[in-house]
């Protein structure tokens, strides 16, 4: 009968924004997959324009070649495949499924300088706005709430300690098999939040309309709990489980 409720209503946008390695897209894809909505990870579409551009030679050690990082980006074809067999929705560039290379460590030492350029934002902010033309889906990054859909239904800002998020992105990098250790997560997490914060194009910051989530001492599912509690007092009803 729930589920009645939420097909009768219009499909709402979900903006969750946050510091580096809170848990942003487990929360999203949880919610997503209540809701029966898409999830897009915004986080990927910057990692996957990184990814290309060290392939590419634009960057690397001593290299930084900002024109050949903006001429590369009319040849980014990219694009979210659901996994038919886990569900999950993963990115897909020019042809490939890069879900595992976009999560190495070298990868997320570039990603943020990438990101930081307005070229590559104002790209991936147009394409971001394209799949979400409809509604109906769960978007997280760090501009979604401000930039990308200010007019969104919920904005959900979320944080964490330094602490506890180090160790869950460290834990997460063993479960992929990418090697790391606790200090070289902690330093780039630290070294993202700063660029992402500092940054002239739509800096990370959390919207005036957002509520914030900080989840250091939360489960999933109090998270879960607590965005449900959420969408009721927003007089957004959510099916039961
Ligand atoms: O979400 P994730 O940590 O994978 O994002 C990787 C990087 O991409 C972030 O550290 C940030 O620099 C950048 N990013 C961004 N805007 C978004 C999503 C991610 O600048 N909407």
């Amino acid at each position: 009968m729930n589920i009645d409720i939420m097909s009768a209503q219009r499909p709402l946008i979900i903006a969750i924004d946050g510091h580096s390695s809170c848990g942003k897209s487990t929360f999203a894809r949880a919610i997503a997959r209540r809701l029966g909505y898409v999830y897009v990870d915004t986080g990927a579409m910057y990692r996957a324009v990184t990814l290309l551009g060290l392939r590419s030679g634009a960057l690397g050690a001593d290299r930084w070649d900002r024109e050949l990082l903006i001429q590369m980006l009319e040849q980014i074809e990219l694009e979210f495949r659901l996994d038919a067999s886990t569900g999950e929705n993963l990115l897909w560039m020019n042809g490939a499924c890069v879900e595992k290379e976009i999560r190495s460590l070298e990868v997320s030492g570039w990603v943020s300088e990438v990101s930081a350029v307005p070229e590559v934002r104002h790209h991936m902010v147009r394409l971001q706005q394209w799949m979400g033309r409809q509604g109906g889906l769960v978007m997280d990054g760090r501009d979604i709430g401000t930039t990308v859909f200010p007019a969104a239904d919920i904005k959900i800002f979320m944080t964490a300690s330094v602490g506890v998020r180090a160790r869950r992105r460290l834990l997460e990098l063993q479960q992929k098999g990418v090697p790391a250790t606790l200090d070289e997560v902690r330093a780039n997490i630290e070294k993202r939040d700063q660029i992402d914060q500092g940054r002239k194009e739509s800096p990370l910051r959390r919207a005036d309309d957002a509520v914030l989530l900080d989840n250091s001492h939360m489960t999933p599912q109090q998270q879960m709990v607590w965005f449900v509690q959420l969408m009721g007092q927003k007089g957004f009803p959510v099916p039961g489980e």
